[in-house]
């Protein structure tokens, strides 16, 4: 038996429908259901293979820099190039979603700010 989709997964199979503002043969991108900040995208690798950015960077370090390449050029598309880049791991830091995803903030955070 295998797990459940996640819902990226199924926003990749174009069954459930999402704001997309990148896709190529790795990695689709698409932004925040409920932004955390003026610009909030999720850049997610396609591959369902990897439930965090440990495990991506172990595996295929080379689909991790394809992510963070992304968010940069989207960085810059969507907000004014500087952006903050987070990647949530396990469940007492926030990550509800077990498909790695890499959440690009930008325009207009706190100076200083985390959070
Ligand atoms: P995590 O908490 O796992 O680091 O991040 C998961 C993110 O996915 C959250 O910021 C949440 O708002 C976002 N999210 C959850 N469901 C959906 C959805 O159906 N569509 C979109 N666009 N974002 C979603």
């Amino acid at each position: 038996m295998t797990d459940a989709p996640t819902i990226f997964e199924r926003i990749i199979a174009r069954e459930i429908p999402a704001d997309i503002v990148f896709e190529d043969d790795r990695v689709i991108a698409f932004r925040d259901i409920a932004p955390k900040a003026p610009v909030h995208l999720l850049v997610v690798p396609k591959t369902a293979a990897y439930p965090d950015v440990a495990s991506l960077a172990d595996a295929d370090p080379a689909l991790l820099a394809h992510v963070v390449a992304v968010a940069k050029q989207l960085a810059g598309e969507h907000a004014d190039g500087d952006y903050r880049l987070v990647f949530n791991s396990g469940v007492g830091a926030g990550q509800t979603v077990f498909h790695v995803h890499a959440h690009v903030l930008g325009g207009g955070l706190t100076e200083g700010s985390l959070g």
